[in-house]
């Protein structure tokens, strides 16, 4: 079994979804796991709904609503296939019918909890997993979806939750290897929820960790996060364009780098990842040929720059 993360530009579009697509069925004898983040800047507007709403601005939360239905709705209909077209209209109604409800519920309280921050940011994921898992079966997978809060639990630090690891593990490991058998699973990164079923998320970037704990929880050979950029650079391409990729990196410089601002990786990613010792990839769904970086446990010397 691999884990395969996509982040939200690697799923941002109907043809960004159409890529990954064939990125994983290409790997599908090795039993992924897919993770994915909500599609392109999804998250970011649904903190900006969650804003308008405690302004009372309605007219304008009630936009930005149905602008971003639009969105879902247009590029997953590219995807969709055509006998599951009115699956995905009804899923799409229910996720923006009760979104709708919980803004409304937030202008009238004119007050924003971190616990109400989680239950709207978590639309996100909830949506781009059941999108993509549509999408997979349109392009001949057989794929099944899962909700990951089900399985990833969480304490109740909301917007920032962490997983309890040996309770996720033992759900992970539980469910998951069975679906591979037969199928590709797909799941949302970035939320969970407490024991007592309230929606958490795992902080901003944080799919990067839901991948980390799904590789630990059942074991995988591998986890490949899936992103814009052909690797770990030796400097961020948004301030100093044409650093170089680093090919090899250990976990500890790995971490290091993320701590100081390679935003490519989630810290935190790194850690159940070298617990069980399980190699960690990071790839460019854009240029999937292109070796990307990998990052393992022992110390690397040197020489490993493309
Ligand atoms: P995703 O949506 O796939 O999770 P992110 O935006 O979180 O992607 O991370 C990828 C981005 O990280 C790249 O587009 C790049 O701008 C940025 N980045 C910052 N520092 C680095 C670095 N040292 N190496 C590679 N990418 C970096
Ligand atoms: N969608 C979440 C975010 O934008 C999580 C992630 O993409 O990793 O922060
Ligand atoms: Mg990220």
């Amino acid at each position: 079994m691999i884990v395969m993360k996509f982040g939200g530009s690697s799923v941002e579009s109907a043809a960004a979804i159409e890529r990954v697509a064939g990125i994983v069925k290409s790997r599908a004898a090795r039993r992924p796991v897919v993770v994915v983040s909500a599609m392109g800047k999804t998250t970011n507007k649904l903190l900006a709904i969650a804003q308008t709403a405690i302004e009372g601005r309605r007219e304008e939360y009630i936009r930005q609503i149905h602008d971003l239905r639009d969105f879902h709705s247009r590029e997953a209909r590219q995807v969709v296939p055509l006998a599951e077209r009115a699956a995905l209209d009804r899923i799409l109604d229910d996720h923006f019918q009760e979104l709708t409800e919980l803004v409304k519920g937030l202008a009238v309280l004119g007050e924003l909890t971190p616990r109400s921050i989680d239950a709207i940011s978590a639309y996100g994921e909830r949506l781009s997993s059941i999108i993509v898992s549509l999408a997979f079966r349109h392009f001949g997978m057989s794929a099944v979806h899962v909700d990951s809060r089900e399985l990833i639990v969480t304490d109740k630090r909301h917007t920032h939750a962490a997983p309890l690891f040996s309770e996720t593990y033992s759900r992970l490991s539980a469910a998951l290897p069975p679906l591979t058998e037969k199928s590709v699973v797909v799941m949302g990164g970035f939320i969970g929820s407490t024991r007592d079923g309230v929606t958490t998320t795992l902080g901003r970037g944080g799919s990067d960790l839901t991948a980390a704990v799904v590789g630990a929880g059942i074991g995988a050979e591998e986890i490949q996060i899936w992103t814009d950029v052909d690797g770990m650079l030796t400097a961020d391409p948004t301030i100093i364009p044409g650093g170089h990729r680093v090919k090899l990196i250990s976990f500890a410089e790995a971490a290091e780098l993320a701590y100081f601002g390679a935003k490519v990786l989630h810290p935190a990613t790194v850690v159940p990842a070298i617990e069980k010792n399980i190699p960690v990839l990071i790839l460019n769904s854009r240029r999937p040929e292109c070796g990307g970086t990998r990052i393992v446990s022992d110390a690397v010397h040197s020489r490993n720059v493309a």
